[in-house]
């Protein structure tokens, strides 16, 4: 899931991410960090992107239908073009854009979280990241307020970055 620069400036550039695409293919323990959908996107996915994507109906949002890679424990995004990356450019989900980072909800508090496995930020003064995700926070989390579909629970091992102090 290629993160948007414009967060993380030169921490995470197109080209990193290019060279990668660890985030956009899960494996089966990963699958709950597959993008949230809210519809409107659904309905842009599939007359705009994919016409054949499938969904997964959860309660106020969606998840596309991963399929899994022949013996192997992997899937693929259906929207990951191999040779070019993300199908949606700039209309990614909003998971995609703040990823490494991601918006979950410990003891009724929204958070902003790490992902552990994103091997270039991993690379990155720690320092650097974190005033990313200060930065990056407000508007995490006023985009929240109008989606709380996409808040997950805290996951243990995912680093807690930044506290909405509004106390949602
Ligand atoms: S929507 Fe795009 S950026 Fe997000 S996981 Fe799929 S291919 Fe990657």
């Amino acid at each position: 899931m290629c993160s948007v620069g414009g967060i993380f400036g030169t921490l995470l550039t197109e080209q990193d991410c290019a060279g990668c695409r660890l985030c956009c293919k899960f494996d089966s323990y990963g699958l709950w960090q597959t993008p949230v959908i809210c519809k409107e996107l659904a309905s842009k996915i599939l007359q705009e992107y994919l016409p054949t994507a499938r969904f997964i109906r959860r309660e106020g949002h969606f998840l596309m239908r991963f399929e899994r890679e022949e013996q192997e424990d992997i899937y693929p995004c259906p929207l990951l073009d191999p040779e070019h990356g993300c199908i949606m450019g700039d209309e990614k989900p909003f998971d995609c854009m703040i990823w490494p980072f991601m918006l979950m909800e410990l003891e009724g508090r929204r958070v902003v979280t790490l992902s552990p496995i994103c091997p270039v930020i991993n690379q990155r003064c720690f320092d650097d990241v974190c005033t990313a995700a200060l930065k990056a926070a407000p508007m995490i989390f006023a985009y929240a307020d109008k989606h709380p579909e996409l808040v997950r629970p805290y996951m243990d091992e995912f680093p807690i970055l930044a506290v909405d102090k509004a106390g949602h």
